[in-house]
């Protein structure tokens, strides 16, 4: 094997096929007593099917996701939120205790957090604060990667907190240049709001790019806790092997599937074009506001949004009843909040409770 994903795995890993739970087991039989559950179902009895413990990853959901995402079953795995596909990550290509991934503070906090837990660097090469939004550096991130042996380089984009759109170009240098080195790990969680199409024609190009979506934002599912990992289907094998053998619920899958029908879907689009709409107009009155210093232009479902005195402003929402996320604790960020779109009704009481403050 000469795949970039077989020189950064793990050495330790290579011969771990994972947990084999009962439920991989390919025995034909219509009894099943190899797995310790109950064999009465709960008093509900349209809740049967809840007894056993479910696949590591439901056919049904597979394809509904693969269909949604437009790649082969092969080049997907179901996770419990993004946030384990994060986890799962750093788990089987960085050494415990050792290796490193790069990241472009401000940027979400979930990958240092796993790679802290896991013993694991984090290298960072701060995003640019420019005229026109923030830049990532994804050439220096290149180099900082093959500099520190890091094995993942995650960029999130549409970026969370800074609304950056890294475009595919970028991507695509980031993904040659990291080829036998490194993955590339998108962070594509708000890809719907985006403008450009996602970065995920990159996977016919590349063995070493692995793209993170998610039905938490877009889809409106975030309580059923269900995100995807697309890359080739060799990384998705190391993946499976290194998830947990049972990661979603079957209620989850059923919330899922229930809300990924033809016609959630579309309906979902509409809502979707509706707060990309609302995000800029949401913008353009911001920026009229005495209190507002700046406002990022944002390919996500939010803005971050720089004050005079960002105390203030966070108090007069809080004041109308509205919680903001607060990132005057990130370095770079000391009067900035981030403002998630919400419904033309909350847009409207946000502006509102802003008017009245002052420009100092
Ligand atoms: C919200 C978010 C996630 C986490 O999504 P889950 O699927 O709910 O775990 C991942 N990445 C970014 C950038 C996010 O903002």
């Amino acid at each position: 094997m000469s795949t970039t994903a077989s020189q950064v795995l793990r050495d330790d890993l290579r011969a771990f096929a994972g947990y084999q739970s009962a439920r991989k087991s390919q025995q034909q039989g219509h009894i099943f007593l190899n797995a310790n559950e109950s064999p009465f179902a709960s008093d509900d009895w349209t809740r049967e099917q809840w007894r056993h413990y479910p696949s590591q990853q439901p056919l049904a959901l597979i394809e509904r996701l693969a269909a949604l995402y437009g790649c082969a079953k092969e080049q997907l795995l179901a996770t419990r939120g993004s946030d384990e596909a994060i986890d799962v990550l750093v788990r089987a290509f960085c050494e415990p205790g050792g290796s490193a991934i790069v990241t472009a503070p401000p940027v979400f906090g979930m990958y240092a957090v796993c790679a802290k837990l896991h013993g694991t660097r984090v290298v960072e090469i701060p995003a640019q604060d420019k005229a026109n939004g923030w830049h990532s550096d994804l050439p220096k991130m290149v180099a900082a990667t093959r500099e520190a042996g890091a094995s993942l380089m995650f960029v999130c984009s549409p970026g969370n907190p800074t609304g950056e759109g890294v475009h595919a170009e970028a991507l695509r240098g980031a993904a040659r240049a990291l080829q036998g080195h490194a993955l590339l790990v998108v962070d594509a969680a708000y890809a719907e709001f985006q403008d450009e199409v996602s970065a995920q024609c990159l996977l016919a190009e590349f063995d070493n790019v692995v793209i993170l979506r998610t039905l938490s934002k877009a889809h409106a599912l975030a309580a059923a806790r269900i995100g995807v990992a697309i890359a080739s289907p060799e990384i998705i094998q190391i993946l499976s092997r290194v998830q947990a053998p049972y990661p979603l619920a079957a209620p989850a899958v059923e919330a899922a599937l229930t809300a990924l029908s033809e016609a959630q879907v579309t309906a979902n689009a509409g809502q979707v074009a509706m707060v990309r709409e609302s995000r800029e107009q949401l913008q353009d009155e911001l920026r009229q506001l005495a209190c507002v210093r700046k406002v990022y232009p944002s390919q996500g479902n939010f803005s971050l949004v720089r004050f005079a005195d960002a105390q203030a402003a966070f108090d007069a929402l809080l004041t109308a009843g509205i919680v903001v996320r607060d990132f005057r604790a990130t370095p770079g960020l000391e009067n900035a909040l981030r403002i998630t779109v919400g419904t033309p009704e909350q847009n409207a009481l946000v502006i509102l409770s802003l008017a009245a403050l002052g420009d100092s």
